[in-house]
């Protein structure tokens, strides 16, 4: 365990939302002591941003402009990361169905995917980090120690979504947050630039009918083992 934590390997983890990423990436995380970082959040958070700055995605040298100047911060903690724009703590903003939409056209940009995946790449560079995204393992770190796509049917999906908004008190139907969920994989695994795949060398989870502590198992056992490549 302890040798694992001082290899500081580099973890990607890809699939689509809801497909058991984050939650396995932070409790694995803690696990192994190494940094989770949640590349959607900052994809929400570009989109916060030029939601704010009233910017049409379609404007490239706004957007350019944007992205000279945005700020984006990254907080980790044991219990969870913060992410902060320009200095605003938008943890919670970011979740919301409207930034939900608007990553995922603002992460076809291709200006905007380029300098993500710089940031990505600055945090990640030392080692010791779990990266979950949907171009980790093929675009971000091509060379990851470790690379998981994790999957789960579109039900299960749905469900896990509904019961988290539920949790936070928010009334969601069941069938709307299946329809974004399709919506949005459809809109991930279509576009021209860093689609949503699994890279080839990627080891498949599907989560379907796993338990978080079956998932977390699962990839911590594999990384156990060590290196395979
Ligand atoms: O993971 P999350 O659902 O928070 O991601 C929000 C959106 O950000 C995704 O639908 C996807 O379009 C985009 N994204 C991406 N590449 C990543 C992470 C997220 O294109 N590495």
């Amino acid at each position: 365990m302890w040798d694992i934590m001082k290899k500081k390997y580099v973890i990607a983890i890809d699939g689509p939302g809801a497909s058991g990423k984050s939650t396995t990436a932070k409790a694995l995380a803690r696990k192994l002591k190494y940094i989770y970082i949640d590349t959607g959040a900052m994809y929400r958070a570009c989109a916060l941003c030029s939601l704010e700055n009233s910017i049409n995605l379609k404007d490239i040298p706004k957007l350019i402009t944007m992205l000279e100047n945005i700020d984006i911060k990254i907080l980790y903690s044991e219990k969870g990361n913060k992410i902060f724009l320009n200095g605003n703590d938008v943890s919670q903003r970011i979740r919301e169905a409207d930034i939900t939409k608007l990553s995922s056209e603002i992460a076809k940009i291709d200006i905007v995917r380029k300098k993500m995946v710089l940031l990505q790449r600055e945090i990640g560079k030392n080692g010791g980090v779990i990266m979950d995204g949907r171009d980790i393992g093929t675009v971000v770190f091509p060379n990851a120690d470790f690379k998981f796509f994790m999957i789960a049917n579109e039900k299960t999906r749905a469900l896990r979504r509904w019961k988290e908004a539920a949790k936070k008190g928010e009334n969601l139907s069941l069938k709307d947050i299946e329809k974004e969920l399709i919506w949005r994989d459809a809109n991930d695994t279509s576009r021209k630039i860093s689609p949503l795949k699994q890279a080839e060398d990627a080891i498949p989870v599907d989560t379907s009918n796993m338990t978080i502590d079956d998932q977390v198992e699962f990839l911590f056992k594999i990384i156990m083992r060590g290196k395979s490549a």
